[in-house]
C-alpha cells in the first residue's frame, strides 16, 4: 500500500476544504481500502467524512425519501419508510455483498463503488479504466460477467452497485457539495456515466464534490415495488443480471410504470420501451411478456455473455409478473 495522510474533519466545512484541497473521501471503506491494497487506487490524501452529519432518513415535502449519504446499507434496509415506501430499494440492499459489508458501506460509498471487473483489479493486466490508453483485457479476454449494454470499444465493464439500479428505476437525484458549499442535484442517470472514450471518469462530479443524500421522488400510491437479483451464488455476488420495478395500479390498469436492470449494463440501465410498453395496459401474463421482450434492445453481447439477453429478458418478466400479479 502507498503512504498516504488521513484526516477525520468533524464538520462539514472542514471536509468539503479538504476535500477541495485534493483530498479523497473515504467512509464505510469497504470498496477504497481493497483497492489501495492492490494498488489499484493510491491516494495520496485521505478524508474520513464518518463523522459528517449525513445520517438521516427522512421523508420529504412532497411525500419522497431523503436518505443521508452516510447511512449505513443495512441501516437504510432495515429502515421502516424504506420498507414501507420503496421495499424496490430495502430488497436491493439486502441483496448486496455480506452483512458484514453492509454494516460498514454506506449510501454515497455503495454508488461510487467501482466495477468488480477482474482485469480492472489485476494492475498486470491493461485496463483502459485504471490506466487510460492501456487497452481493454476483458475484450478478447473471459468476459461472462461483463455489460452487454452502454458498452463501447474502450470497456465493457457493469456497473456493481445493486442499489443504485433501484434508484434509477424509480429516477432518484444525487446531491451534491462543491468545496465552495455550492449544492447541486443530479439525476442518477445521469451522475454515473458510460465509459465512452473516458472509462476511468466514471461519475458526474465535479473536483471535490461530496455526495450528501440521494432523494427519491414522490411516486403515486398505491404503489408495489421489488427487486430480482439472478446471480451464481445466493449470497456474497454480484448480480448476472437483475431488474428494478414499481408499479402504480389503479381500477385494473397500470398508470406509471418504473424499470432498471443491473448486471448488463455500464451504468444501471433503464428501461423506457419496458416501461412505455406497461402504461395504461391491464396486468397480464401477455404484457409482461411483451413488456419485458423489449428489455435487452440495443445488447451487443461479447463472446461468453450472449447469454445475459435472454436472461435479462426472463428476469424482467419474472419480477414484472411478482410486482404486478396477473389480477
Ligand atoms: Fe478495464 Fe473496463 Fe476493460 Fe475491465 S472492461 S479491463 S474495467 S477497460
Amino acid at each position: 500500500m502507498h503512504p498516504f495522510t488521513l484526516t477525520k474533519p468533524s464538520d462539514t466545512r472542514e471536509a468539503l476544504n479538504a476535500g477541495g484541497h485534493g483530498g479523497r473521501y473515504i467512509a464505510g471503506g469497504t470498496t477504497l481500502v481493497d483497492l489501495m491494497r492492490e494498488t489499484v487506487e493510491r491516494p495520496g490524501a485521505l478524508v474520513d467524512i464518518s463523522a459528517l452529519p449525513l445520517h438521516d432518513v427522512a421523508v420529504t415535502g412532497a411525500g419522497g425519501l431523503r436518505i443521508g449519504a452516510l447511512v449505513r446499507m443495512a441501516e437504510a434496509a432495515a429502515h421502516p419508510k424504506v420498507r414501507a415506501l420503496y421495499p424496490v430499494v430495502s430488497q436491493a440492499l439486502e441483496l448486496s455483498a455480506s452483512a458484514q459489508l453492509r454494516n460498514m458501506a454506506t449510501i454515497g460509498g455503495n454508488i461510487m463503488q467501482r466495477t468488480r471487473c477482474a482485469y480492472f483489479r489485476d494492475v498486470t493486466a491493461d485496463c483502459n479504466k485504471r490506466d487510460p490508453g492501456s487497452g481493454c483485457a476483458a475484450l478478447g479476454g473471459y468476459n461472462r460477467g461483463h455489460a452487454v449494454l452502454g458498452t463501447s470499444d474502450q470497456c465493457v465493464a457493469t456497473h456493481p452497485s445493486d442499489l443504485a439500479v433501484a434508484l434509477a428505476a424509480l429516477e432518484a437525484d444525487v446531491h451534491l457539495t462543491a468545496p465552495d458549499g455550492d449544492e447541486r442535484t443530479v439525476p442518477v442517470a445521469d451522475f454515473l456515466l458510460r465509459p465512452g472514450t473516458t472509462p476511468d471518469r466514471e461519475q458526474a462530479l465535479h473536483p471535490g464534490e461530496l455526495i450528501t443524500a440521494v432523494e427519491i421522488p414522490a411516486l403515486p400510491r398505491p404503489l408495489k415495488s421489488g427487486y430480482l437479483k439472478v446471480r451464481d451464488r445466493q449470497s456474497y455476488e454480484f448480480a448476472l443480471t437483475s431488474a428494478a420495478i414499481a408499479l402504480h395500479i389503479r381500477d385494473g390498469r397500470i398508470h406509471e410504470a418504473k424499470a432498471a436492470a443491473g448486471g448488463v449494463g455500464t451504468v444501471p440501465w433503464k428501461l423506457p420501451a419496458v416501461e412505455q410498453a406497461l402504461v395504461g395496459e391491464r396486468p397480464s401474463e401477455r404484457l409482461w411478456a411483451v413488456a419485458a421482450s423489449y428489455a435487452a434492445d440495443g445488447a451487443r453481447p461479447l463472446r461468453y455473455n450472449g447469454f445475459k439477453v435472454e436472461l435479462l429478458k426472463r428476469t424482467v418478466e419474472q419480477q414484472l409478473r411478482t410486482v404486478g400479479g396477473t389480477a
